[in-house]
């Protein structure tokens, strides 16, 4: 019976493991976590903190136990310490201090991504945080359980450091939001949009210091304020969203990386090794949009890339078909989703991109509720007229009319193949010239 070892079993992994269980049973899946949960939904953080649900059970899909009831053999809080490719073992740590050694046929390494953390000086102090795992939910909002909290400061204003000062401010507390771009959401957002969530941050109560960056967390042992390139400001708690690395230290020069340290991969998720995968934040991912290997950490992404790994490894030969980097955020009832590149993604990718936009209500003016104004604005290429991007917004859940962006964007369809695309009309939805017709045809 041949063997696959998987290193990581949350989103990407234990896509890759329930692909294994349920469709390859004459293989043997042995697995190893360090950490004591697996399959916690991180975005569901930000609604836990700042109690816009009441229960972090429905944040976990999976378990151990699940996994090992349909036949996996798993060692939770376990680390695998070390890697020998040439002869196709691994040994890893168990939490009772036991080193395993494990030999493999095929290997797929899900090991993810670790946040950002920073060498300024007081980053180790109590009350300073990450936004990652389950635990930092955890202690998080444990924090905010106390009066003593009362500044919170916010690090990064990426969707996470977004999401989680809204969820500060809805419990109370006096939060700052600290970005050293200008604006929010500057990567996935041009700023027709993001200064409608600049805005909807502040007309909440949430304090925006952009273009300000920390450069010294002071306290005794304890934070007790931040120092930035304008001021010192008093702070309880730090929570640091500034980004993700990939968690590949592991792997040494073994395989191939990117210029950040992901896994290089290619499309069935091999590595540099033909017995190695490697899957989710810890790997590359094809980019649709600019035609290049590209770092996007997203769970929809780990769990495609898990069940391509699976069945590749498992000998069924299986594309990926590449990501867009298609997202959303909802913050106090504003929806943003954006798929491909903006203006400023487009151009520093060295295309010479034209944009057109539409902005309307959602339905015919007759209907009288839940009728709100639409955003659009799509990117494409002056030269090819290739869509490159879109990005949209509403108070509306309008987020699926995103997804067709985003296949026009794999497809490589042009702006001109959407103004005439045969989208229906229904007041009930939307107007006879609808929205993303509009601004198609308005294209130049
Ligand atoms: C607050 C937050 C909100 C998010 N919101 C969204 C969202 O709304 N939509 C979205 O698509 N994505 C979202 N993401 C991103 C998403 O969570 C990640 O892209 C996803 O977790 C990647 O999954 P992964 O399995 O590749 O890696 P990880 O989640 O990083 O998991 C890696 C696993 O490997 C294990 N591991 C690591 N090293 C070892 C080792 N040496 N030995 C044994 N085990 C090891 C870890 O314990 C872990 O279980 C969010 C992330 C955060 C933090």
């Amino acid at each position: 019976m041949k063997k696959i070892v998987l290193i990581g079993a949350n989103h990407a992994g234990t896509a890759a493991a329930n692909t294994i269980l349920d469709q390859y049973p004459d293989y043997k899946l042995k697995i190893f976590d360090r950490n004591s949960n697996i399959s916690y939904l991180g975005c569901g953080t930000a609604l836990w903190i700042g109690k816009q649900i009441h229960s972090t059970e429905g944040l976990f899909y999976s378990s151990p136990e699940a996994l090992r009831a349909k036949g996996a053999d798993i060692l939770a809080e376990t680390e695998v310490k070390n890697i020998d490719f040439a002869g196709k073992t691994v040994k890893a740590l168990t939490k009772s201090g036991e080193e395993i050694t494990e030999s493999y046929d095929k290997l797929i390494i899900a090991s993810g991504s670790v946040p950002i953390h920073p060498r300024i000086p007081g980053i180790d102090l109590e009350n300073v945080r990450h936004v990652k795992l389950f635990q930092d939910g955890q202690a998080i909002n444990e924090a905010l359980e106390s009066d003593d909290v009362k500044n919170v400061i916010v690090v990064g204003a990426g969707y996470i450091g977004v999401e989680i000062a809204e969820a500060a401010q809805r419990r109370g507390k006096n939060t700052f939001l600290f970005e050293s771009a200008d604006t929010s959401l500057s990567s996935y957002y041009d700023p027709w949009f993001t200064k409608d969530m600049d805005e909807n941050l502040q007309d909440h109560g949430v304090k925006l210091r952009f273009g300000e960056t920390i450069t010294e967390i002071c306290g005794d042992g304890k934070v007790e304020s931040v120092k930035t390139t304008k001021g010192e400001y008093p702070a309880d708690l730090v929570l640091l969203a500034i980004g993700f690395v990939p968690n590949t230290s592991l792997i040494g020069d073994s395989l191939e990386k990117f210029r950040n340290g992901a896994i290089l991969v290619d499309k069935h998720q091999q590595t540099s090794d033909p017995d190695v995968y490697a899957i989710g934040d810890s790997a590359t991912v094809w980019n649709n949009a600019t035609g290049k290997q590209d770092y996007i950490a997203l769970a929809t992404n780990a769990v495609r890339s898990g069940i391509v790994a699976a069945h590749n490894a498992c000998g069924t030969a299986l594309e990926s078909s590449g990501v867009q980097g298609s997202n959303g955020i909802s913050i106090y009832g504003l929806n943003m989703v954006s798929t491909g590149l903006n203006l400023a993604a487009a151009k520093k990718a060295g295309f010479d991109p034209l944009y057109t936009e539409y902005e309307d209500l959602q339905k015919p003016g007759f209907i009288e509720n839940n009728n709100y104004k639409v955003k659009i604005r799509i990117v494409y290429d002056k030269e090819t007229r290739r869509v490159l991007g879109a990005q949209m917004e509403s108070y509306q859940d309008i987020s699926m009319g995103i997804h067709m962006f985003s296949l026009a964007i794999e497809q490589q369809l042009t702006i001109d193949k959407l103004a005439l695309l045969d989208i229906f009309f229904l007041p009930h939805f939307n107007q006879p010239y609808n929205y993303i017709t509009m601004a198609a045809l308005n294209a130049k």
